[in-house]
């Protein structure tokens, strides 16, 4: 009898939102998980500490996914400690909203450095080094089909993930590794609630016919579904899962 190796997953951005939620549902689906954070080391070790207690296998890693080098040595590192990454989640990301006109060029380049060189760099990465047969998820937005104002700059970051994705797929061709989007509606993260009143998250709340904000929950569900064997045939795909919002 052969043993079956266990598959590892890395997930950028993993300390807490989204992130920290797919990283659950992915070691609760056996994966080795390796999260990877910013600046929140404490949150990050919290939850590899609660991941291990409950015999799970999982890493935290610091590294800024705008820093080519910093991304590099993050894919060392987890080689080196667990093995080669069978599943690639890009998730890290900025959301923070400014009319066009009054956007400073430190943040548009915050934003393209962190939401669209971050993504960049971790397909660049894996291109060569991820298992055949594996699975590229990159977080979209459904902020893409509203066209709200404020929004112009991070909708541009994310126009640009959607185009990796579909071409990225095609690139990997004769590998049998995926690579899709998830466009998530309003999800209930610092990310979205940060600077905004108690009545502009009601009425985002309203907006979708199933009348609430998504929970970091209903985001990893899917993640972990395109990160399982059955999503096999979805591949170059975006999917927006956002309650119905567009
Ligand atoms: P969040 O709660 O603000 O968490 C962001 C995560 O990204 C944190 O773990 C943060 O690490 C990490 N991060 C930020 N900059 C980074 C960098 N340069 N390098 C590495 N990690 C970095 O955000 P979220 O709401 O979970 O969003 C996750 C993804 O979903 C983003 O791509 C976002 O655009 C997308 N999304 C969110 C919503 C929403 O409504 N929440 C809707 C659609 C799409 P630290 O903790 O160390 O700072």
């Amino acid at each position: 009898m052969t043993t079956q190796k266990q598959k590892i997953a890395l997930i950028t951005g993993a300390s807490r939102g989204i992130g920290a939620s797919i990283t659950q549902h992915l070691a609760s689906d056996g994966f080795a998980v390796v999260i990877n954070y910013a600046s929140n080391a404490e949150t990050a070790n919290t939850l590899v500490n609660e991941l291990i207690k409950e015999g799970k296998t999982a890493l935290a890693i610091k590294a800024d996914v705008s820093q080519p080098a910093q991304v590099k040595a993050l894919f060392d590192e987890v080689e080196s400690k667990l093995g080669t990454i069978d599943v690639l989640i890009n998730n890290a990301g900025i959301l923070k909203t400014q009319a066009l006109a009054d956007t400073s060029d430190e943040l548009f380049e915050q934003y393209f450095s962190i939401n669209v060189q971050g993504v960049f760099n971790t397909l660049r990465e894996a291109g060569s080094r991820l298992n055949n047969g594996g699975r590229i998820i990159n977080l979209s937005s459904t902020a893409l089909a509203l066209n709200l104002p404020g929004y112009a700059v991070y909708n541009g970051t994310k126009a640009a993930v959607e185009a990796f994705t579909k071409v990225f797929a095609k690139e990997l061709r004769g590998r049998s590794i995926t690579v899709n989007a998830v466009a998530p509606g309003p999800v209930a993260t610092e990310l979205f609630l940060n600077g905004k009143s108690e009545e502009m998250i009601q009425n985002f709340a309203k907006m979708p016919p199933l009348e609430r904000l998504g929970q970091p929950e209903d985001i990893a569900q899917i993640v972990s579904f395109l990160a399982s064997p059955a999503s096999g045939w979805i591949n170059g795909q975006t999917l927006r899962a956002n309650g119905g919002l567009a």
